[in-house]
């Protein structure tokens, strides 16, 4: 079990009036451990606003309690609490409001990332944790709070996202004893599973069947382009990670590594890196400007896509050297 250091649950402890924010482009474990850290806030009796820059993605509309979630927050706070973000940068337009508003509000960043910057004022980051969800767990276990619903359901959201439900060479059996506590605290796996990992829009086979021809293998490395104009004709603005196009990707044999182009806007490009077990790809995102974990690490460049590849893969294509693989 991680623990939460005594300064960090004084903070919690103290703050009455509490900030909660993810990062932009939100995933699983954005929602799910926003949403938990929210149950928990409500138990603790605090006053609480949960924040996102951008919306909660369709897929995980389902949870209880989404609906809380707002891009605008505001109120008096005495407590900012950031989650799952590795730089101030991943919280897009929450952190600027946070600088601008309350820069001497004490900020808790709890966090799993490997390339987490430690720009909190107090920093609860475990890069074994398999999701930011499961620190909230063990939170909440630390707390004695009552393992509820509207607490597990998001947690076990979280959980199943990062892993893929179970799948990630980081998953140890305690992985799935919190899931078996969360089960039992009245969190369907099936209900997460199909909405949250299986369910996708009709207009998401259209995006791939424009994107998988675009698939090109460079060495050891398949990468596949969405251009802006196909982002937007699908909608996929909304659909942040492709349906999970780069995982597919990645499944590829004979490839270690697998990167998605995504143009978010004119001169804006997201890569979404996914490495084969052993094959560490969070430095190479890293040193782009980005973060993440060995197996899963992501960058967003400000360039023509056509630059983006070619820096991006240039610099994959060392790290990947440097360990041995070409
Ligand atoms: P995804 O490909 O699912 O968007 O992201 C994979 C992992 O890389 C996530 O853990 C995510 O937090 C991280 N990541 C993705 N894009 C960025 C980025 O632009 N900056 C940073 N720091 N991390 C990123
Ligand atoms: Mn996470």
């Amino acid at each position: 079990m991680f623990k939460p250091t005594d300064e960090l649950l004084q903070y919690i402890e103290q703050g009455q009036d509490i900030l909660v924010m993810s990062h932009i482009a939100p995933d699983g474990d954005a929602v799910g451990s926003l949403l938990g850290m929210g149950a928990l806030l409500k138990w603790l009796d605090k006053n609480y606003v949960l924040a996102l820059q951008d919306p909660v993605p369709e897929q995980f509309r389902y949870l209880p309690g989404h609906e809380q979630v707002t891009s605008n927050p505001i109120g008096d706070f005495d407590l900012v609490i950031g989650l799952d973000a590795s730089d101030p940068e991943r919280f897009g337009r929450l952190f600027q409001l946070y600088e601008e508003e309350f820069p001497s509000i004490p900020l808790v960043v709890i966090d799993h990332h490997i390339t987490n910057t430690y720009f909190g004022t107090v920093n609860w980051v475990e890069p074994n944790a398999v999701a930011t969800a499961e620190l909230i767990f063990d939170l909440s276990e630390v707390l004695g709070a009552p393992k509820t619903e509207e607490l597990a359901l998001p947690l076990l959201n979280g959980l199943v996202t990062d892993t893929l439900c179970f799948r990630t060479p980081n998953v140890v059996p305690r992985t799935l004893e919190i899931a078996a506590s969360l089960m039992n605290a009245g969190a369907s796996l099936s209900l997460v599973t199909e909405n949250a990992l299986n369910m996708k829009p009709f207009s998401m086979v259209k995006l791939w069947a424009e994107t998988l021809p675009t698939a090109t293998m460079v060495g050891k490395i398949i990468y596949a382009e969405i251009p802006y104009h196909v982002v937007e004709k699908y909608g996929g603005k909304d659909n942040y990670n492709s349906g999970g196009l780069v995982n597919f990707l990645a499944a590829v044999k004979e490839a270690a590594v697998a990167v998605v182009f995504t143009e978010r806007g004119p001169q804006v490009v997201d890569a979404s890196i996914r490495s084969r077990p052993g094959v560490d790809v969070s430095k190479a995102a890293f040193e782009l400007g980005g973060g993440g974990h060995p197996q899963a690490a992501g960058c967003t460049i400000r360039a023509p896509l056509p630059e983006v590849k070619e820096k991006v893969i240039g610099t994959l294509l060392r790290h990947l050297k440097e360990q041995g693989i070409e």
